[in-house]
């Protein structure tokens, strides 16, 4: 197709990369901040099919970082809003939207999906989605912003440290954090790009790579996180398989 001339000649793309991205499926779970900057680094990138889930409305105050909308946007659906927005830039992807909180009991939709990309604001909803994924052996890219920084996590199936394994206990947080609207396009497009990396065959060397960027220093720093034995996610998945063989 000539709208993806300039990319599937690029090293990982050519040789039938392109394609593999227009054979493949991403459920992104959260159409927020990070949601709308993730969603066009899919639809840019040639991604064939999208799932979108998310059960909020769209704010005023949503308005400083989630650059799909409009003001005349405001008190729709994030998932119908972030629909129409792919069917106008894309009409060949096909979109599927679900408008309700991911729960424990629905999160069986990630198996519809090659992937999921987790652009959700609360660390309730990364876990879960972490447990959803580990357990189904689905590749899950994870990503938080929190001030003027954001965080990535390439959660790999299979093996390696989960979400659980770097946020053992991680804190409920009652109050919103501040947001910036650069912060979340620099982190979602980084998740889309590690999208494109996963669903091509190129996740050497991300095995438990926790990436942070400063916005103020404008640097990216990483560290690599070991499995923690004692993991109750990935530790269980890992004992489950084990007793499996
Ligand atoms: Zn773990």
């Amino acid at each position: 197709m000539q709208r993806y001339n300039r990319q599937e000649k690029l090293k990982y793309l050519q040789g039938g990369g392109q394609k593999k991205l227009f054979a493949a499926s991403v459920l992104l779970a959260g159409a927020g901040g990070l949601g709308c900057s993730v969603l066009p680094g899919l639809a840019g990138a040639g991604i064939g099919r999208i799932g979108i889930v998310d059960d909020d409305r769209i704010t005023f105050d949503n308005l400083n970082r989630q650059f799909l909308y409009t003001p005349a946007d405001v008190g729709r659906q994030k998932t119908e809003a972030a629909a129409a927005w792919l069917a106008r830039f894309s009409p060949d992807i096909r979109s599927e939207i679900y408008t309700h909180r991911l729960t424990r009991e629905n999160a069986d939709l990630v198996e519809d999906f090659d992937l999921v990309v987790a652009a959700v604001d609360n660390i309730e909803t990364r876990q879960l989605l972490n447990e959803a994924c580990v357990r189904r052996g689905i590749p899950l890219i994870d990503g938080g912003i929190c001030g003027w920084g954001g965080s990535l996590f390439y959660v790999k199936p299979g093996g390696g440290p989960c979400l659980a394994c770097l946020y053992p206990q991680a804190d409920k947080t009652d109050t919103e954090p501040a947001a910036f609207g650069t912060m979340a396009g620099i982190i979602g497009m980084a998740q889309a790009q590690m999208a494109v990396l996963a669903l091509t065959g190129h996740t050497e060397g991300f095995e438990g790579k926790y990436i942070w960027f400063d916005g103020v220093r404008m640097e990216f720093h990483h560290t690599v996180i070991k499995p923690q034995s004692g993991c109750a996610i990935c530790g269980e998945y890992a004992k489950e398989q084990a007793g499996n063989v």
